[in-house]
């Protein structure tokens, strides 16, 4: 299922262990068979019907009821699982590591991953935390697919001491799997994405929940008219709730400080609305409107109307 294939000659890894096969881990998988990366990819997840849809969709050649047997062998070890775990399965492989194997992850949140994790990491082999910045709303082993990676980017945060062969090793895989890659301290990177993420889905959340309570009042006018903007809304806001818990649970003080700043400028519209200040709100969508062209612009989305959806509701694609 997972030999090397035509386009490289020796496989950068012998044997991959995923630890947890969701959308993420199911991904990597894809793209790494894509490319020939790993002689053989293993894995492990919480549920036996998981691991057989795995087995069934070829993600991995075999697979193992628990994280610690499933790590025996592995040159890489990738975790793949909501991020509130990854403590707790450090503590669970740290006996079974194979001395020089790399241990990483692709959580959301860095710092409280590396400081729940580090100690477990035997010495000898090398702990470097991730995170592919790239995903959908969808969940479980189904919903990957092989170009999730390609075009994004992925941050690695590795510690002052950590091994550069293993790093440009680490680096070097997320490259084949599609990514561009940055290196940043955990704490950077927790404050980056706690704007650029963490509170895009915060917000979802919450105008999806104010919605629905207002949806009793309308009887029916939010979902029909849901194109005027709320639907995207929804698409964030559909995004699996373990993870996202654990995302705010593991990013407390980023996520705070920024709800903070947005929480103050979304004071200045509502004081700029209430004043007819037409100014103020045309220089703050001015400059909104600024930043979508940048991201366009950079390649990290398409500049199709609707973000290229097709106009048929009945035929668009689940991937977007
Ligand atoms: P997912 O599709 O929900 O998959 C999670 C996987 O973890 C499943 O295989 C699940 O097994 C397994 N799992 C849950 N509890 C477990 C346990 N106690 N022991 C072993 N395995 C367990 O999640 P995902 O979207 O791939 O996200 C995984 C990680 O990637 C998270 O840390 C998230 O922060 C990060 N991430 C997500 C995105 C995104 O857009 N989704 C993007 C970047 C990074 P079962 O199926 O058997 O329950």
């Amino acid at each position: 299922v997972t030999g090397p294939s035509q386009n490289q000659t020796a496989p950068l890894f012998e044997r991959l262990a995923l630890i947890g096969i969701g959308l993420i881990g199911s991904s990597i998988s894809l793209a790494a068979q894509r490319k020939g990366l790993v002689g053989k990819i293993v894995g492990s997840a919480r549920s036996s019907e998981t691991i057989k849809t795995a087995l069934d969709l070829g993600l991995i050649s075999e697979g193992f009821s628990n994280a610690r047997e499933a790590v025996v062998g592995a040159d890489l070890v990738i975790l793949c699982v909501p991020v509130g775990l990854s403590g707790q399965i450090a503590k669970e492989i740290s006996s079974s590591l194979r001395d020089g194997a790399i241990v990483s992850d692709v959580g959301s949140v860095k710092a409280a991953v590396v400081h729940q994790m580090a100690p477990h990491i035997p010495k000898g082999v090398h702990f470097i935390a991730g995170h592919p910045i790239a995903g959908t709303e969808k969940s479980g082993p189904e919903a990957g697919f092989a170009e999730l990676y390609d075009g994004r980017w992925c941050i690695l945060t590795p510690e002052p001491d950590t091994d550069t062969k293993a790093l440009a090793k680490l680096r070097l895989f997320w490259e084949q799997l599609g990514s561009n890659v940055e290196v940043m301290t955990p704490e950077h990177h927790d404050m980056v994405l706690a704007i650029t993420s963490h509170l895009p889905h915060l917000i979802a959340y919450n105008i999806v929940n104010t919605a629905s309570q207002l949806e009793r009042v309308t009887g029916g006018e939010v979902i029909k008219f849901s194109a005027g903007g709320f639907r995207d809304f929804t698409r964030i806001a559909s995004s699996d709730p373990t993870m996202w818990r654990d995302v705010f649970l593991n990013n407390k003080d980023a996520t705070l400080a920024m709800l903070g700043r947005f929480s103050e400028d979304l004071e200045q519209l509502q004081r700029a609305i209430h004043s007819g200040d037409g100014e103020t709100l045309f220089q703050m969508f001015s400059a909104a409107r600024e930043t979508r062209r940048g991201i366009v612009e950079a390649g990290q989305d398409t500049a199709a109307p609707n973000f290229g959806r097709n106009p048929d509701p009945k035929t668009q694609s689940q991937k977007q």
